[in-house]
């Protein structure tokens, strides 16, 4: 008797693992997706498009996050060590928490920047080669579009069984981007040359202007870490007044005190809230160019509600 109870008792709870819990742990096990854990939004975003429904994408940063200030909280350190996959910009945007992805690096996942991957001579620097390349490369059509292909090339990688989903992701996302693109050039392309300046908060809308043949002023630099200092105050100001520019824009992840009171000083307006650093929300709307409703949680919603902000505050202003 006494040598059959342990027995049973094993078997009782042989019952309890393999009948109750193993198949429901192995269900989830089978059902978890590979968890792609991206530093911004705009990267998030293209991890989804790209992505689609073979991966799980968990964004450290929200909208109206300033990514150039952020610091990573314990959960995203939590969160980073969870990851199957890290997407990050690099380039600097992330200045804050370089050394907490430097560590996660050092844990041999897969670690993937596509924007340090781009090639260095399509990249805005400054006047010299020790100077900063701007980081806010997803203003160009042309580069975002190579960063969802280099994008699609490592998930490939990290999931060969899914290559085909990701190459037609892909081919859905440059086509979508191409079309706002084209839409975008017609509707910059129509404001007369003199009202097209975009005067922003910070320098980032450098490849925006590029791309879109606009020109760009703004009160602080590349970066957002040093606030804006009162010469770069009086050259805004003095420009304003020379040109006569008449809107100025803030940004969804700055805060535009400091611009509303030039605004003031100088009495232009300010001619709506672009997204600069960081996309929208999934509740919040933009049109795009067949009139549908784009999220601008999405790149494509995003662009589409900045550009149609900035042809309308300068169209107004002739
Ligand atoms: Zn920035």
């Amino acid at each position: 008797m006494h040598i059959f109870l342990p027995l049973l008792n094993i078997l009782f709870l042989f019952t309890l693992v393999v009948g109750c819990g193993g198949p429901q742990k192995a269900d989830t096990a089978m059902d978890a997706k590979p968890l792609v854990v991206a530093t911004t939004t705009q990267l998030s975003d293209l991890a989804r498009q790209i992505g689609g429904d073979h991966i799980e994408v968990v964004s450290l940063m929200k909208p109206g996050v300033d990514p150039h200030s952020y610091q990573a909280s314990a959960q995203d350190i939590t969160n980073l060590h969870s990851a199957d996959f890290v997407l990050f910009h690099g380039l600097s945007l992330e200045g804050k928490i370089a050394r907490v992805l430097e560590n996660v690096k050092k844990k041999g996942k897969f670690h993937f920047s596509p924007c340090v991957a781009l090639p260095k001579e399509q990249l805005i620097q400054g006047e010299d080669t020790s100077a900063p390349i701007d980081p806010h490369l997803w203003f160009s059509p042309d580069l975002w579009i190579q960063c969802g292909h280099l994008l699609s090339q490592k998930f490939s990688e990290f999931l060969p069984q899914n290559q085909e989903s990701f190459a037609s992701n892909f081919l859905q996302f440059k086509q979508s981007v191409k079309e706002l693109d084209h839409w975008g050039k017609a509707l910059v392309g129509g404001l007369p040359e003199t009202s097209r300046t975009l005067i922003t908060s910070h320098d980032a809308f450098r490849y925006f202007g590029r791309h879109f043949d606009i020109r760009v002023v703004a009160l602080q630099g590349i970066n957002t870490i040093a606030e804006a200092g009162l010469a770069d105050r009086t050259n805004l100001v003095d420009f304003i007044r020379k040109h006569h520019s008449p809107a100025l824009f803030v940004e969804s992840s700055v805060n535009p005190k400091a611009l509303k009171e030039i605004a003031r000083e100088t009495g232009s307006v300010i001619g709506g809230t672009l997204f600069s650093d960081a996309l929208g929300s999934d509740s919040q709307f933009a049109q795009g160019p067949k009139g549908e409703n784009l999220p601008t949680s999405t790149w494509q919603g995003m662009m589409a509600h900045n550009l149609r902000t900035i042809e309308k505050a300068l169209q107004k202003t002739q």
